[in-house]
């Protein structure tokens, strides 16, 4: 059982799915034994959790970590009721609190209440053994779900990438023609970007593109898409948007960036502004490429024009 368990947990895609798992085997194989398993919460100062089994158990739902003495150790506890206790349970009889390590990290704990009886030693390693698989599927999870962080987001701003874009964008595309809609293409590159640096430093041009990217991200709703194409250039994609409403949410942004203030090393950083070129799906194009293309025609236009300025693009590229 232990060893299909540590199986299914391999092969669990979400943390939902590994509560299930160790609830429904944790259960057979500490059978009557209420039990808990918890893991630290978002702000890492406290364990929530996150499912329980065989019904009954004292501990609370929420703790802190010095509540627990498996915990502050880092190791196993066993109690029979009477001595030293936990404070984060009311249990009277024997109670296993097994944190759960991996890879040098504490991940959370599990927890089993018995009854008067001490919890054999064969029962210890059981435990012992579940925590342990349980934290390297959990590790194993956040680790997955960093990765894909990574792969679809750039690092310094915090944007999805180039090649995310791409891949929503095909997505969006056969949306928008099922449903007759329009999208929004916005390029955007930051004015005299080059002098700021000499100016000021490259990594005060850094903290600007890390802030700039804050911008854009609180300029947009959810389902539209901010993106960091590349050095100081960005793209916005408006999936339902037209031509106006796209320019209008273009010139918001254009503001915004104007009255934007960096704080680099003391410095305030002023004097910052953008251009942007906007094209829309499918007037200007019905393919990504041909869409920057259009939106990039515009913002070197609006560059000419004297710079921090939206330009709409102007009849559809061939
Ligand atoms: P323009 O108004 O015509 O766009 O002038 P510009 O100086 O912004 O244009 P240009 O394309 O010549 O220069 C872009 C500069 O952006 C070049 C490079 O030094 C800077 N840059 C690109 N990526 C990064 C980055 O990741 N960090 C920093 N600090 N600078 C970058
Ligand atoms: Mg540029
Ligand atoms: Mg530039």
């Amino acid at each position: 059982m232990l060893s299909e368990m540590s199986e299914m947990l391999q092969a669990c895609f979400s943390f939902s799915e590994v509560q299930q798992v160790v609830a429904q085997h944790v259960a057979r194989l500490f059978q009557g034994v209420p039990g808990k398993l918890y893991a630290y919460g978002a702000s890492k100062n406290g364990l929530e959790e996150l499912v329980s089994w065989n019904s009954g158990s004292s501990s609370t739902f929420l703790f802190g970590s010095e509540e627990c003495w498996g915990l502050r150790r880092g190791r196993l506890f066993a109690s029979v009721g009477g001595e030293l206790t936990c404070q984060h349970h009311q249990a009277t009889g024997a109670t296993l609190c097994v944190p759960m390590l991996a890879q040098g990290e504490t991940v959370g704990l599990l927890y089993l209440e018995g009854n008067e009886n001490a919890f054999t030693k064969r029962q210890e390693r059981l435990a012992q053994t579940v925590a342990e698989s349980v934290a390297l599927a959990m590790v194993n999870l956040r680790l997955r779900e960093t990765l894909r962080q990574q792969s679809i987001r750039d690092p310094l701003t915090g944007l999805f990438n180039r090649r995310y874009l791409e891949e929503t964008f095909e997505r969006e595309l056969r949306r928008a023609e099922r449903k007759g809609e329009s999208i929004g293409v916005v390029m955007l590159d930051v004015d005299r970007f080059k002098l700021f640096n000499d100016t000021y430093g490259h990594e005060a041009g850094d903290a600007l593109l890390k802030a700039l990217g804050g911008v854009l991200k609180q300029s947009i709703r959810a389902e539209d898409v901010a993106c960091r194409y590349g050095g100081e250039e960005f793209t916005l994609l408006l999936p339902g948007a037209t031509q106006q409403q796209t320019f209008d949410r273009a010139e918001q942004v254009r503001e915004a960036i104007a009255n934007l203030r960096v704080m680099n090393q003391g410095k305030v950083l002023e004097g910052v502004s953008a251009s942007m070129g906007v094209a829309t799906f499918p007037h200007h194009g019905r393919e990504l490429a041909g869409l920057i293309r259009a939106a990039d025609l515009a913002l070197y236009q609006a560059k000419r024009e004297g710079r921090n300025r939206v330009m709409n693009a102007e009849k559809p590229v061939a």
